[in-house]
C-alpha cells in the first residue's frame, strides 16, 4: 500500500519537503505549483533569495536552523553540482541598534550567539578589523547558495526519486487532492504554498503578510558575506551582502519593509542599497564606490512573513486526507528548509500506515 503525497508549491518548502518524503519507498509523491523553478515572479519568493545562512531565530526557535545546517554544509562539500559554497561572514553591530524597532534579525547580532557553536571557526572580531562606523562584529565559516542552480538541482533529486511534477493552480487547498499523477486520492496534501495561503481557499490565513526585499544583483565579487545590525536610512532598510555560488552574482540588500507588496524596484532604494554596500565593503569596487559597481539587475522579492511563526502543523480535511502546513518562513526559508522538511515527514508519518524513516536518517 503506497502514502499518495500531493506537494502544492514549488518553492524551497515545497521541494525540500517533496524530496525527503520521496525517500521513502512507501510514498509516492506529486509536486504541483503555479510557479517552478526557472520563473521568476513576485508571487515566487525562492528564485529571489540571497541565499546564505545567518541565522535569525531565538535560541528557543532554533531547531529548524540547528537541523538545516549539517545538511546544507554536507551538500557544500560533498555536491558541488547543488550550486552551493562556503564563505566567510560577519555581522556588524551598532550599539545604537540595540533593540530598535523593525530590527528583526537581532539574534544574529548577538554579544554570544546560539549560534556561535553550529556555525564553524566563530571568534569575535579584532576591534581594527571592524568597518568604520561600526561598534563590534563577529566572523564564522557559512555558505551561500545560488538560488537558480540549487532550485532546479533539488528537482533532479526529487524527479531521480519519482516526483512527478504538474503545473496548476489551485483556488482551494482541498483541490489537491485529486491531483496526484496516480490517478488515486491524496491521502494528505502538503501546502508550502507561502504568499499563496493568504488567499487560497481552506486556509485563508489573514497572519501572511510580505516583507518586501529589494536587492542589487551585480557581478562584483566580494568575500566575507557582511549584515549589519542597522542602517542610518530607516527601519525598512538592511544592509548586507553575500555572493552566490557559481557565477550567480553578489546579492547587495536590501529592505525589510513589512506589508509592502510593490513588486517594483525603487531607483531612490536602489542608489541607497548600493551606497551602503560600497561602504562597508569598500574592496567590491576596488575603492571605487558606487561607479565601480557592475550591476546584473534590480529586484524585488516578498519573504512570506507569518505573525506568530511559520506554520507547521497537520489538520484534517474530510476525515481521510490530511493537509501538513508548511509555510510562513520569512526571510529564513532556505536556512531553515530541512528542518522544516524534517518535521513534514514526521507529522506525515503520524497519518501514514507504514511509517516513513526517521527524520534524523532522511538527513543524515
Ligand atoms: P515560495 O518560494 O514563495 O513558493 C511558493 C510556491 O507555492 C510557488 O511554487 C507558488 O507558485 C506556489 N503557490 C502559491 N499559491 C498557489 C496556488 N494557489 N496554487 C498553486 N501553487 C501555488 N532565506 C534564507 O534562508 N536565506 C537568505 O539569505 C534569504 N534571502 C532572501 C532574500 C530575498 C530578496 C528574499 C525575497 C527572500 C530571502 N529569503 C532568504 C527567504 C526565502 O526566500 C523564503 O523564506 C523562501 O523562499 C520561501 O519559500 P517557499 O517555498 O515557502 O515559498
Amino acid at each position: 500500500m503506497v502514502n499518495v503525497i500531493v506537494v502544492v508549491g514549488a518553492g524551497v518548502s515545497g521541494l525540500t519537503s517533496a524530496l525527503l518524503l520521496s525517500r521513502s519507498k512507501a510514498n509516492t509523491v506529486t509536486v504541483v505549483a503555479k510557479h517552478m523553478p526557472g520563473d521568476y515572479d513576485i508571487e515566487y519568493a525562492s528564485p529571489w533569495a540571497g541565499a546564505n545562512v545567518m541565522p535569525m531565530a531565538t535560541e528557543e526557535n532554533s531547531r529548524w536552523e540547528r537541523r538545516t545546517w549539517p545538511e546544507l554544509k554536507r551538500l557544500t562539500e560533498e555536491v558541488p553540482e547543488a550550486g552551493i559554497h562556503f564563505q566567510k561572514g560577519r555581522a556588524l553591530r551598532r550599539l545604537k541598534d540595540e533593540g530598535a524597532p523593525g530590527n528583526s534579525t537581532d539574534p544574529l547580532f548577538a554579544a554570544n550567539p546560539w549560534y556561535r557553536s553550529m556555525l564553524p571557526d566563530y571568534r569575535e572580531l579584532d576591534r581594527d578589523e571592524v568597518a568604520a562606523g561600526y561598534d563590534s562584529g563577529c566572523e564564522f565559516t557559512s555558505v551561500c547558495i545560488n538560488t537558480a542552480i540549487y532550485l532546479a538541482w533539488l528537482v533532479g533529486q526529487c524527479a531521480k526519486n519519482g516526483v512527478v511534477f504538474k503545473r496548476a493552480v489551485l483556488s482551494d487547498i482541498g483541490d489537491a487532492k485529486t491531483l496526484s499523477h496516480t490517478g488515486q486520492p491524496a491521502g494528505i496534501i502538503v501546502n508550502a504554498t507561502a504568499l499563496g495561503s493568504a488567499k487560497l481557499g481552506g486556509v485563508r490565513d489573514e497572519a501572511l503578510a510580505p516583507i518586501r526585499a529589494q536587492v542589487v544583483v551585480v557581478r562584483n565579487e566580494c568575500e566575507p558575506m557582511v549584515a549589519t545590525s542597522g542602517t542610518d536610512d530607516g527601519a525598512a532598510e538592511l544592509t548586507y551582502i553575500m555572493q552566490r555560488a557559481a557565477g550567480g552574482g553578489t546579492i547587495l540588500g536590501g529592505t525589510y519593509d513589512v506589508g509592502n507588496w510593490e513588486s517594483t524596484p525603487d531607483p531612490n532604494v536602489a542608489l541607497r542599497i548600493m551606497k551602503r554596500a560600497t561602504q562597508v565593503a569598500p574592496g567590491l569596487t576596488g575603492g571605487r564606490g558606487i561607479d565601480g559597481l557592475s550591476v546584473v539587475r534590480h529586484a524585488v522579492g516578498l519573504r512570506p512573513y507569518r505573525q506568530g511563526g511559520v506554520r507547521l502543523e497537520e489538520e484534517s480535511l474530510d476525515g481521510e486526507t490530511s493537509v501538513v502546513h508548511n509555510y510562513g518562513h520569512a526571510g529564513w526559508g532556505y536556512q531553515g528548509s530541512y528542518g522544516c522538511a524534517e518535521r513534514v515527514v514526521e507529522l506525515d508519518s503520524s497519518k501514514t500506515r507504514e511509517p516513513t524513516a526517521s527524520m534524523a536518517a532522511m538527513i543524515t
